[in-house]
């Protein structure tokens, strides 16, 4: 699956990921946790190859690093960048169908259209509806639909529960529970600890750009280091 070796990242000459070793394996979801400013977004937009990198990322077993982000869909990443991205002022669906766009396959499309709305019912319902009339939750829900309209192997999800309601976050983690059930495997950003803990089978944890510890979930938790220090317990 993702395999992450040596992976630095930069803004011009300021390097903040130094070195980054990880890996994702199939049918995994897979936490990225750590103070702000420690690099994990950084690291997202290496992997969907929206900021330079060096070292190796590779998708099942093919590399990555050096090509051009609009190239991840071909490999198998989905990318859901924080703050969403989404085209506000056009509908649900056409913003869903931006995200196959580099897809041939009609059918393909629909069926994983089907899929999209079977995660997440409510924007079947505002298919019609322009974006920016959605609340944060369902926008949330919008750009992860868009980032499975690739039908990715990866799914990277970057701070998807910020600004949304508890409600709206649970639907959010059930889904990316069923998304990895259907076989896409996840990498997660997320400020909310515990809801990270609770969808995640493994955790890295990274501070000022290095990974500082990697493990279970179980085995992190049971840390009274880790869980005062990261986890806020
Ligand atoms: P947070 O939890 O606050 O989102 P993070 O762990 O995701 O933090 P990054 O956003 O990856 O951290 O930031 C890592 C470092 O890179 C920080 O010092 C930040 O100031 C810097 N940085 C982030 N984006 C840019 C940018 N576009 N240009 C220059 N420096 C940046």
């Amino acid at each position: 699956m993702l395999d992450l070796h040596g992976v630095s990242a930069a803004y011009g000459k300021a390097e903040v990921v130094h070195g980054v070793d990880l890996h994702v394996g199939p049918g995994e979801v897979v936490s990225l946790l750590g103070p702000n400013g420690a690099g994990k977004t950084t690291l997202l937009k290496a992997i969907a190859g929206t900021v330079t990198a060096r070292g190796s990322i590779r998708l099942d077993g093919q590399e990555m690093c050096g090509q051009p982000a609009h190239f991840r869909p071909r490999f198998g990443v989905g990318h859901c960048p924080e703050g969403r991205r989404l085209f506000a002022e056009l509908s649900v669906l056409n913003n869903l169908r931006l995200g196959a766009f580099s897809r041939r396959d009609a059918a393909g499309v629909e069926e994983d259209l089907e899929r999209v709305f079977g995660l997440f019912p409510r924007l079947r319902e505002r298919a019609g509806q322009r974006v920016s009339t959605l609340s944060g939750g369902e926008q949330q829900m919008a750009a992860v639909g868009r980032a499975m309209m690739s039908r990715p192997k990866l799914l990277v999800l970057d701070e998807p529960s910020v600004g949304i309601a508890q409600r709206l976050k649970n639907l959010l983690f059930q889904a990316v529970r069923e998304i990895c059930r259907q076989g896409v495997s996840i990498l997660l950003v997320e400020q909310d600890v515990r809801a990270a803990l609770a969808v995640s089978d493994r955790v890295y944890l990274m501070e000022s750009g290095r990974i500082a510890r990697e493990g279970t979930r179980e085995a992190l938790s049971a840390d009274d280091g880790i869980r005062r220090a990261y986890f806020g317990m």
